[in-house]
């Protein structure tokens, strides 16, 4: 086993992160799972049967597991009753510990769940696709959609811990892979220029083990750190909106499509686009751009949006809920390794681009 930790301060809690190899199947090493009653597993219908069966033998305590579909469409309150019946009927009390294994959506709804039952117990995040180890491993957060409104309903807790187990990756499918190489390439692009450029230094399935788990580390403190500075999201954590404001857009009107994108792809077809602002605006430099997008392009990921009209593309935005009384408030870049948030743009300039 292989494993460094990374320690999360977070306002209501801290809690460490646990990154490596073979570490779910050395669950013990890193976790105390002999204090709980029983162990409640939450596992994404996608994670391979042998994966969670190297989790039920490492556990000292008697575990019950239940298969959630992942997704965006399955964050809802339907997949959350279904847990706590589950929990009901699984003698779940207080001393009961909840491990969520998955995607992202699953931390999400498992983490949701486990904190609203009896008016919450502990959970252990165990993500399973490089998405959800770079991008939801930090900031608290747990919640499900509603009347199509995402991420309506939520709560702010803290896991006991996170479990980031590289070996999980190997059977991620390779589409996936690269997609999620979009988020880490933005946590260099909008902090950190050395970051940026190791990252895009290889294909993203070129990286070794060790590499990967570095990489990892240094995402995941991107993103503490940044929303350290920011605990009320006014500030600071809007760096990591990059390339987001047209990727919403993009990735949502794709999903009505014959071939939806991958976050991670629409957040890179967002960075190429609000990257081209940043440049019309003439606060970002040809040079700069040019290394971005050729970087994008040598990771594999797209960069053009499959037909999609500009009109489509602007209601979308104006509709996003992050916007505050009509505005558009975008973040853009200066340069590789440095972005600004809160930038009024003209419609016009987005028009011509688009
Ligand atoms: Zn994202």
């Amino acid at each position: 086993m292989q494993k460094i930790k990374l320690q999360i301060n977070e306002k209501k809690k801290s809690y460490t992160i646990f990154i490596g190899t073979k570490i779910i199947k050395n669950i013990q090493s890193v976790i105390n799972c002999a204090k709980y009653s029983n162990a409640l597993i939450i596992a994404d219908t996608n994670v391979p049967k042998k994966i969670l069966k190297n989790l039920t033998t490492a556990l000292p305590i008697k575990s019950s597991a239940i298969s959630i579909s992942g997704g965006d469409r399955h964050k809802s309150i339907e997949s959350v009753q279904k847990i706590w019946k589950f929990f009901l009927e699984s003698y779940c009390d207080r001393k009961s510990l909840t491990i969520n294994i998955g995607g992202g959506t699953i931390g999400d709804i498992g983490g949701f769940t486990a904190s609203t039952f009896m008016r919450g117990i502990d959970f252990l995040q165990i993500p399973t696709t490089l998405l959800a180890q770079v991008d939801a491993s930090v900031g608290g957060k747990v919640g499900i959609n509603f009347l199509s409104v995402k991420n309506l309903i939520g709560t702010l807790q803290q896991p006991i811990a996170v479990v980031i187990d590289i070996d999980t990756l190997s059977t991620l499918p390779q589409r996936e892979f690269i997609s999620a190489f979009a988020e880490i390439i933005k946590h260099g692009v909008v902090t950190n220029k050395k970051y940026f450029q190791f990252v895009t230094s290889k294909k993203p399935r070129d990286f070794s083990n060790d590499e990967l788990v570095k990489i990892i580390k240094i995402s995941c403190q991107i993103k503490a750190d940044i929303v350290a500075l920011d605990e009320k999201e006014e500030g600071p954590r809007k760096l990591l909106n990059f390339g987001h404001t047209i990727g919403h857009a993009v990735e949502s009107l794709s999903l009505t499509t014959s071939n939806p994108l991958l976050h991670g792809e629409a957040v890179s077809i967002g960075m190429i686009i609000e990257g081209q602002i940043s440049k019309r605006v003439g606060l970002l430099s040809d040079d700069d751009y040019d290394v971005l997008e050729q970087a994008l392009i040598r990771a594999g990921l797209p960069t053009k949006s499959p037909n999609m009209q500009t009109r489509q593309i602007l209601e979308k935005i104006k509709s996003d809920k992050k916007n505050e009384k009509g505005k558009i408030n975008w973040t853009l870049l200066k340069s590789i390794g440095e972005a600004v948030y809160n930038q009024q743009v003209d419609e016009g300039v987005i028009r011509k681009i688009l």
